[in-house]
């Protein structure tokens, strides 16, 4: 089906206050959100229209982000299987048409020291040679679809507080000797000289790997090549129940019923809890806001020192995430509202542009052309799974990468192509492809879906804590 077929004249309208905790489903057809990606994309690629009518197919994905469409991709590349892709929305409708686009050599929140604290050094090493090859995954993706704009040259992680600098360089001693990485530690100096003048930052570590995408273009580069080797992709299908019968899955959509001999969520942080029970109340989802200014002049460019177009986060636990954009725009982005309903509420972004100013104090007042915010999936450990949950059934996921799944959902969609095929591999003992999600927990205490409703209670409570830790303690 040609593109504006069903846009934009039948298009919902976007819903700002969505929430995935109270919503039975993120919506059917509905508009994107009104980020910069969406509004520099160009023309959605075609896709193959709603659901209609009954169908019986090999493999069905639920959701059409990254993850979705990377599954669809390699099940067809490398295993010669052409699923059907389902959204409910439209292509790359959730987090992958709102994220800031930074790829990083990473996967989940936690940190590499956190890998050997947690799993010790033998897991940790084999856990990065598997998100190292993620990480070429990404990159092999980024090189075929070279309109998505890549900016490569590393991350810069900034100590937004000069009490930060042990734990950076604690972190590059980690990464260079026990990983091998040519990971640094740079002055405020050089950091000012070289890279970019954060008024909010006493030094960095610089990352060799990392790379900025213009995601939405990258997605509709998956959407593109999906397609040729065979892959329908069905937007405004929502999936209102699954039920399986005689080892077939039955996916309801309004549209018409998908018979599939295998099922891959890859619903991110749009996972409503009554999709599948193997999902229910396991992924915490959690916003995030993020705001594009209009392009910098340039004695603007002078005064922030933009020299890098490098990927760039700090040190806080609510962390800033910015970057400067290919037409010389600041993206940037931070924690959110805790719940939907409260989203729109003006503090939020007031916030965020808060942030900016205090950065960037030369940008004071500019104009912010873009705004926007996401459901973030993050999981109880805070690491992806790419999980079958019963194996006694062909239901699969591949979720809960915690804001860091630009790059890694590629590797997580190849992995979990490879899954539905049936192909084995030592690969899937390590920690994030043997467990399956379990239950977030409040105040790290009490885990069981009863508990789900108070999460929220604990959000509010952490993000005090966390804000008084950042900033004031
Ligand atoms: C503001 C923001 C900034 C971020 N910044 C970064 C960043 O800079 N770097 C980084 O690495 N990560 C970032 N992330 C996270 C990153 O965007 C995600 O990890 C990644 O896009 C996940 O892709 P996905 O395909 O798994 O999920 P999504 O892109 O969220 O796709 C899920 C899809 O599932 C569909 N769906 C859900 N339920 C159903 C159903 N019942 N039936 C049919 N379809 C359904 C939805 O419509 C949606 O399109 C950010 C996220 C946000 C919100």
């Amino acid at each position: 089906m040609k593109a504006e077929d069903i846009r934009p004249s039948h298009l919902r309208p976007y819903d700002p206050k969505y929430d995935p905790l109270v919503a039975a489903n993120p919506g059917h057809g509905t508009g994107y959100a009104p980020t910069y990606w969406v509004g520099t994309a160009g023309r959605p690629p075609d896709d193959d229209g709603p659901v209609s009518g009954d169908m019986d197919v090999d493999v069905a994905i639920v959701g059409s982000g990254f993850t979705g469409l990377a599954t669809a991709l390699f099940l067809a590349r490398e295993h010669g299987i052409r699923a059907v892709v389902l959204d409910a929305n439209q292509t790359a409708w959730g987090c992958t048409s709102r994220n800031g686009g930074q790829g990083q050599n990473a996967s989940g929140r936690l940190y590499r020291s956190q890998w050997i604290a947690r799993w010790g050094k033998d897991v940790a090493l084999k856990l990065d040679a598997e998100i190292r090859e993620g990480f070429q995954t990404f990159k092999d993706l980024v090189a075929e679809f070279p309109e998505c704009e890549p900016q490569p040259g590393g991350h810069l992680y900034i100590a937004h507080r000069e009490k930060k600098l042990d734990f950076l360089r604690n972190e590059t001693q980690i990464m260079r000797e026990v990983f091998g990485y040519d990971a640094r530690m740079l002055s405020p100096e050089e950091l000012r000289r070289d890279y970019v003048n954060d008024a909010d930052s006493h030094g960095a570590m610089h990352e060799p790997d990392g790379i900025g995408v213009h995601p939405l273009k990258l997605a509709f580069g998956y959407l593109r090549k999906a397609r040729e080797l065979g892959v329908k992709v069905h937007p405004a299908s929502p999936v209102l129940g699954v039920e399986t019968r005689n080892g077939v899955h039955h996916l309801r959509t309004p549209g018409g019923t998908v018979r599939a001999r295998a099922v891959g969520f890859a619903t991110g942080g749009y996972t409503s809890n009554a999709l599948h029970g193997s999902l229910r109340s396991k992924i915490m989802p959690i916003l995030s806001n993020s705001l594009v200014t209009r392009p910098l002049t340039e004695q603007e460019l002078e005064a922030t020192g933009f020299k890098t177009t490098q990927v760039i986060t700090d040190t806080r636990t609510l962390r800033f995430y910015y970057r400067r954009l290919p037409d010389n725009r600041v993206q940037i982005g931070s924690r959110s509202a805790v719940t939907g309903a409260d989203a729109p509420n003006p503090i939020h972004m007031a916030k965020l542009v808060d942030g900016l100013h205090r950065k960037f104090p030369a940008l004071e007042g500019i104009t912010i052309d873009y705004s926007w915010w996401g459901w973030v999936d993050v999981s109880h450990d805070m690491m992806p799974r790419v999980f079958q949950p019963d194996p006694a059934q062909s239901i699969f996921y591949a979720v809960g990468y915690g804001g860091n799944g630009v790059s890694f959902s590629a590797h997580a969609g190849r992995r979990m192509a490879e899954r539905i095929a049936g192909r084995q591999s030592k690969t899937f003992e390590l920690p994030i492809y043997n467990s399956e999600l379990e239950y977030p927990n409040v105040f790290n205490m009490v885990r069981s879906p009863a508990f789900a409703p108070f999460r929220r209670l604990g959000q509010r409570f952490l993000y005090h804590w966390y804000y008084m830790r950042d900033e004031k303690l």
